[in-house]
């Protein structure tokens, strides 16, 4: 993902080198100002090699522009000092053993702090309202009912495990794991999500066969399953690698994962049709549902789905800030340097799966008030 090349350092002596030679010709001509801006003196491999040296030759100057990495020992913020703890460096104090000037971080941040706390608040809020419901909320415990708390169990378990891969994430040993163990928290919740939405619009499972009750598990299943199989073949080197980690304006954006790398595609494809498996209902809510009823249970979950395809599109797609601000464009209020963190696309694909997921809660507690 590291997309400024030309930082090598083999690759800036070279073109240094050949600029001696050209400097001796460039002093007996007349000099035009002449410039790339920032963009493009970080051009192609073949604007580098002839495109600038041949303007050099006839007088005109590329302006050189000093390249800074944001992976650059200097300016790592992720990557956890020997000896420090993960939870703390990411939840309270990063302490690099460096200052860093024009980090949006400040000097003490993390990057995957705002995403940790996000997960970790509502992680325990489900927690606690999945423990209560059976005592608090519920009146007959149906099967419906059951399978409503169990679906905010598996919420509160997916924002937990999620947690801790994102304080672990800054091992490349620990998170080959930890991310599995987020991956398959998701399928979890979107399994018993299923299954729950399905109980509530057949009245508990009345004349359903239970093939179609399994088929959304089956299909959770067999993505968390291949994608085991794929870490287990792969090794961490080959998926580790830094996001935004090339030239940059404003630093503590950049993250290092393991990546999908060819089955980016597959991952995201997969997630997108589980999270709108929910359509498969919609014909027995409909004749378990009067009509009023049952458009009023839908539109509900189609916001929660239109949530979660915005949160993916942000994060996946768009990268909004997170590109912006590495380009120095801003929105900086987006960044608090005082407390070390920065709503990432990342962070705010965290808080808009909060909000889907209340709304989810939701839609099914009004559900099952009209059963
Ligand atoms: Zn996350």
């Amino acid at each position: 993902m590291s997309s400024c090349s030309s930082c090598d350092d083999s690759e800036k002596s070279e073109l240094y080198s050949t600029n001696e030679t050209f400097d001796q010709l460039l002093k007996s001509q007349p000099r035009l100002s002449f410039s790339f801006g920032i963009a493009n003196s970080n051009g192609t491999g073949l604007v580098r090699r002839f495109a600038t040296p041949m303007l050099q030759h006839f007088g005109v100057e590329a302006e050189k522009q000093p390249c800074t990495r944001a992976d650059d020992p200097d300016n790592d913020q992720y990557s956890v000092k020997n000896g420090n703890s993960l939870c703390w460096s990411v939840l309270i104090r990063n302490d690099t053993g460096r200052l860093h000037n024009g980090s949006l971080l400040g000097n003490f941040g993390h990057v995957e702090r705002l995403a940790a706390w996000s997960h970790l608040i509502s992680g325990i809020a489900f927690l606690i309202y999945a423990l209560l419901r059976p005592f608090y909320v519920t009146v007959d415990h149906t099967i419906a009912q059951s399978c409503t708390t169990s679906a905010a169990g598996s919420v509160a378990f997916a924002f937990l495990s999620s947690t801790i891969f994102h304080v672990t994430s800054p091992s490349k040993r620990l998170a080959v794991w930890t991310r599995q163990l987020d991956y398959f928290s998701i399928y979890t919740a979107m399994a018993f999500g299923y299954v729950a939405d399905f109980a509530i619009a057949t009245r508990s499972f009345e004349n359903t066969s239970l093939l179609a009750v399994f088929d959304g598990p089956l299909a959770c299943a067999i993505v968390a399953v291949f994608f085991l199989i794929r870490r287990t073949l792969l090794s961490a080197e080959e998926t580790w690698d830094s996001y935004l980690g090339g030239c940059t304006i404003s630093f503590g954006l950049m993250r290092k994962m393991h990546m999908d790398l060819a089955h980016t595609g597959a991952r995201q494809a997969t997630s997108f049709l589980l999270s709108i498996s929910y359509f498969v209902t919609v014909p027995v809510l409909y004749d378990n549902f009067g009509s009023m009823e049952a458009t009023t249970i839908l539109l509900l979950e189609c916001a929660c789905i239109a949530i979660l395809i915005l949160g993916m599109v942000i994060d996946n797609a768009i990268v909004f800030p997170d590109v912006l601000l590495s380009e120095g464009k801003g929105p900086r209020f987006l960044a608090c340097t005082n407390c070390g963190c920065i709503a990432t696309s990342h962070s705010l694909w965290h808080i808009l799966s909060v909000i889907a997921a209340v709304k989810g809660a939701a839609s099914r507690e009004y559900a099952l008030s009209l059963q």
